[in-house]
């Protein structure tokens, strides 16, 4: 009796392979995923360089790159709010109807289970590479390697968009 759908709150700051290997994970386990765009106010800084505008770019490339049918997800951006208590009602008003949230991140999987939802804790794939702040740190650093952390469609729109040089400029004091 109907589609059974994940939260997925993330920033995504950018799409990495852990990333989309979990958005998999969850698609082996419901009909669809509804993809939460969080910060969604923020760019232009080291811990969140991109707008969400061009995450929703990101992530549909890598998506399309890894083979995963576009019409079981939904990617909605969602800007944060002052209060943590009543954050899971305010994503509530953005978002589609969902069974479960999926989150490793240990305040939001403590605030939607709190508010009375399910909550999955998801498995970590290699997540001392697989981390937005390590690709982050590697662009800064110059070091070319930040391109196989991402699938290769995600890798050329950064360069696309200048995403390494603003990553250098937004960080210079
Ligand atoms: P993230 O992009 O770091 O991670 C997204 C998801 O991917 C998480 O569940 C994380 O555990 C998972 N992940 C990352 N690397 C992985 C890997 N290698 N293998 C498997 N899974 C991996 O995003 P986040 O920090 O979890 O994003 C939470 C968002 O919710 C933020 O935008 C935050 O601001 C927002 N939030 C807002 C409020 C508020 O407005 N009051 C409160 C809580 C959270």
């Amino acid at each position: 009796k109907g589609v059974k759908r994940a939260l997925l709150p993330g920033r995504f700051q950018p799409p990495h392979w852990g990333h989309f290997r979990l958005i998999k994970w969850v698609l082996e386990r419901f009909d669809e995923v509804i993809i939460v765009i969080g910060s969604a106010q923020k760019s232009h800084s080291f811990s969140n360089p991109f707008t969400a505008g061009e995450r929703i770019e990101m992530l549909r490339l890598g998506l399309k790159d890894v083979g995963i049918d576009l019409s079981r997800v939904f990617m909605i951006p969602v800007t944060d709010i002052e209060t943590n208590f009543v954050w899971p009602r305010w994503v509530e008003m953005f978002v589609p109807r969902f069974d479960c949230v999926v989150s490793g991140n240990p305040l939001v999987a403590r605030l939607f289970f709190e508010y009375g939802y399910c909550v999955i804790t998801p498995p970590m794939f290699d997540r001392e590479r697989y981390s937005a702040t390590v690709v982050r740190r590697l662009m800064l650093k110059g070091d070319a390697e930040w391109r196989s952390l991402v699938p290769p469609s995600v890798a050329e729109y950064i360069e696309s968009i200048g995403g390494v040089e603003r990553l250098r400029r937004v960080t210079e004091v």
